[in-house]
């Protein structure tokens, strides 16, 4: 698990992958003529980042899919009013550095410098800085390197480690805090929405803004302006600072309420519609249930596993990492005594690869009979997620195997499993009286606790 897509290596052979898909266009920079110097800026920046997320894609998170869907529409206003805000924050993380100097001076100089010829370029000069970067660099920081971590971490860390990597791979130490602090605002907008939509319009605002701003403003005459600042002019910056950050603050409140009551989606990974069914009328009502057709995944679930646990959590991930979605999986067996809790974890093929419920029903009888111990229990494992937080959630059903299968309802074992305390089987008691009984509604409303109390 810990060596799952992205650790700190992963990371630094992205920034490396970056690194080299730039060089033949450094070269061509200098050789180019002059006036071609801001498109050639741009296909430097945009084809090497296109390529960066690609290579990532390919050699180590070739399952992750993306969402550029807009969704949330009722938040647009605020996330605006936070991007501006984010604006002043953003200028004060810079207020923070000291003013460079020697070798620092050199550095910020040359950096400037090539800002300043991508500023000087109003067409190439805005396509790259409030399109491609905000476009591309969500994509590569939110929708694959976010999107994975928050699989492996609790979504605080997931966020931090892709908000400093993201700073990081700004490679200077002016636009280093800048972008971590943003990195952890438009991280925490896709881990909310889990689409790149508002991270990008955000960064689109910001980048749009600036790019706007230096051309207008004079960019020798503004330099280390607000380092210089002093008296009722510091007073007043730092009043719009606490301003701008009280308005960060009240949004985030906002936000948290918001999404508190938005319906969660949850995919149940299971292809048995009988299961479905019986989860279906266990569950919440704030919860939307998903089926395995809806997000798309038209393959077999895989269960190897030699125990319950093992299979619940191999069918819960084969869902949870590919299509960054909640879900809920499980897996049952029926355990017979006098057959040392044989057929288990393998009651599905009991009879063989491809048995029927009746093969299996038909082989466990030869199995038992003459023997007089029929002592039996369901056992169901259901596993869920929340995020990278998985917990497993057991129930069991005691009680004894017929001698002769009996009633219509149901599936599997149903005919021949007499729950303790009845006569009938599961299969003769009907839907409802089972679900109250049964050792899935047992785990399932675990589980349902568990969501109540986190409500
Ligand atoms: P699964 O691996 O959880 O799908 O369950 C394995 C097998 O256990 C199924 O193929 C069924 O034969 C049996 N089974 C699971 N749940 C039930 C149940 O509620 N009643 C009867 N048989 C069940």
């Amino acid at each position: 698990m810990k060596n799952r897509f992205p650790t700190f290596w992963h990371l630094m052979a992205i920034l490396l992958f970056f690194i080299v898909f730039s060089m033949p266009f450094g070269i061509l920079q200098v050789v180019m003529p002059k006036s071609l110097s801001a498109w050639m800026m741009l296909l430097g920046y945009v084809i090497p980042m296109t390529l960066t997320i690609w290579a990532t894609r390919k050699a180590f998170n070739k399952k992750g899919t993306f969402s550029y869907k807009p969704a949330y529409w009722s938040l647009f206003p605020l996330v605006v009013v936070v991007a501006f805000a984010f604006l002043v924050v953003g200028e004060f993380t810079i207020f923070l550095l000291p003013e460079p100097a020697g070798f620092w001076k050199k550095l910020f100089d040359m950096l400037n410098n090539t800002m300043k010829e991508v500023f000087n370029s109003p067409v190439a000069g805005f396509l790259m800085v409030a399109v491609a970067a905000p476009v591309l660099e969500e994509t590569l920081f939110r929708g694959v390197i976010l999107k994975a971590l928050l699989k492996k971490y609790q979504p605080f860390k997931a966020i931090l480690i892709s908000a400093v990597a993201f700073g990081a791979f700004h490679m200077n130490p002016w636009q280093f805090l800048y972008a971590t602090v943003l990195g952890l605002l438009l991280g925490y907008m896709y881990w909310k929405t889990k689409s790149l939509f508002y991270p990008i319009i955000i960064h689109m605002i910001l980048n749009g803004t600036a790019f706007v701003a230096a051309r207008f403003v004079d960019m020798e005459a503004t330099e280390g302006m607000v380092e210089q600042l002093s008296g009722k002019d510091l007073q007043q910056f730092l009043f719009l600072v606490a301003l701008a950050l009280g308005i960060i603050v009240a949004a985030y409140y906002y936000f948290e309420r918001f999404f508190a009551n938005q319906p969660k989606d949850i995919v149940l990974a299971t292809q048995n519609r009988h299961k479905i069914k019986e989860i279906e009328k266990i569950l919440p009502a704030n919860l939307q249930l998903k089926s395995l057709e809806d997000i798309g995944f038209k393959s077999q679930l895989k269960e190897t596993g030699q125990t319950l646990d093992a299979n619940a959590l191999q069918k819960l991930r084969q869902i949870t990492i590919p299509y960054d979605v909640d879900a809920i999986a499980d897996d049952t067996g029926l355990e017979v005594a006098a057959l040392n809790g044989a057929p288990g974890v393998y009651s599905a093929r009991y009879a063989g690869e491809q048995a029927t419920y009746e093969d299996n029903v038909k082989k466990l009888l030869q199995e038992l009979e003459g023997v007089e111990n029929r002592e039996a229990q369901f056992r169901t494992v259901v596993a869920v997620s929340q995020g990278a937080n998985e917990q497993l959630f057991e129930g069991i059903v005691k009680g004894r195997i017929a001698t002769e299968p009996r009633g219509n309802g149901g599936f599997g074992y149903d005919s021949v499993f007499i729950p303790d305390g009845y006569n009938q089987t599961f299969a003769e008691m009907g839907e409802v009286e089972k679900n109250k009984i049964s050792h899935r509604a047992k785990a399932l409303q675990a589980l349902k606790k568990l969501w109540e109390t986190k409500k």
